[in-house]
């Protein structure tokens, strides 16, 4: 698995984002439904537990809702719907405000 962090500058990136994730570890089923929708930000651990994940870097320490990983444009309607089917009702959205998108 790629290493790369992520930015350190939350500005810099709600820039690409506009929708973060995280999971509730406490719940998730380890099925791995999640990961089938959207491996780049969805990641099975050794532990059977789903974790977000974001340019490669997984938020498992200490991973719930203290690691919201913003999600790429491009994979929004796969993490959408990798919550809608979600077995353990589990996987949390939140829609972050975009600067480019403010007028
Ligand atoms: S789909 Fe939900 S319950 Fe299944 S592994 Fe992913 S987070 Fe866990």
């Amino acid at each position: 698995m790629a290493t790369s962090p992520a930015p350190a500058n939350p500005d810099e990136r709600s820039l690409r984002s506009r929708l973060g994730v995280w999971i509730d570890q406490d719940l998730c089923t380890g099925d791995g439904l999640c990961t089938d929708h959207a491996p780049q930000v969805f990641v099975l651990l050794e532990d059977g537990i789903a974790y977000c994940a974001e340019d490669g870097k997984v938020f498992n320490d200490p991973g719930g809702s203290a690691e919201l990983a913003m999600v790429p444009n491009s994979l929004e309607t796969e993490v959408i719907d990798a919550a809608a089917e979600c077995p353990g009702e589990c996987i949390f959205i939140e829609f972050l405000e975009a600067p480019e998108l403010e007028a």
